[in-house]
């Protein structure tokens, strides 16, 4: 019996996201699981807290369709089922809480950058996944 079938990769779309799709690709493999990506956009009104009166719907579908466009890059890369290649809008975190939840997920894996410092007080998105997500959790070390 493999210990996962459902992964969820939280995917950043940076340059980056190679790294950890290269990793949940092989443990997806190994386990027969079936992998599912998503990327969360922010919502634009976040980046200028409200203040300016403006329609951000415009910004924000162009944000979302391009984000679409690229997960879809990756998803058809790593063989990833169209329905399995998800863009939600909101907190990266408390969206993969709920996803991870909503979808029956057993594992979501994450990238980590090796924080110091005063970075490591500022918290990261891999640590407010850990903190609430109900299954197990994977931080992929990002080099
Ligand atoms: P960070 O802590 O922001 O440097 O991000 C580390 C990891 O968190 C990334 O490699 C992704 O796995 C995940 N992540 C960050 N931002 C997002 C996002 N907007 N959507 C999905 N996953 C994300």
């Amino acid at each position: 019996m493999s210990a996962y079938k459902k992964m969820l990769v939280a995917i950043d779309l940076t340059e980056e996201a190679p790294q950890v799709l290269d990793k949940a690709k092989a443990i997806s493999e190994a386990h027969n699981a079936e992998l599912m990506l998503v990327h969360v956009v922010e919502p634009v009104g976040y980046a200028y807290g409200g203040d300016i009166p403006m329609d951000l719907t415009e910004l924000q579908d162009q944000l979302d369709k391009a984000a679409r466009e690229q997960l879809g890059t990756y998803g058809d890369q790593y063989g990833v089922d169209k329905t399995n290649q998800v863009v939600t809008v909101g907190r990266p975190e408390s969206e993969i809480h709920r996803l991870a939840k909503e979808q029956s997920v057993d594992l979501v894996i994450v990238g980590s950058h090796g924080r110091k410092g005063f970075q490591l007080l500022l918290g990261s998105t891999a640590n407010g996944v850990l903190h609430g997500t109900e299954c197990d959790v994977l931080a992929v070390r990002i080099e």
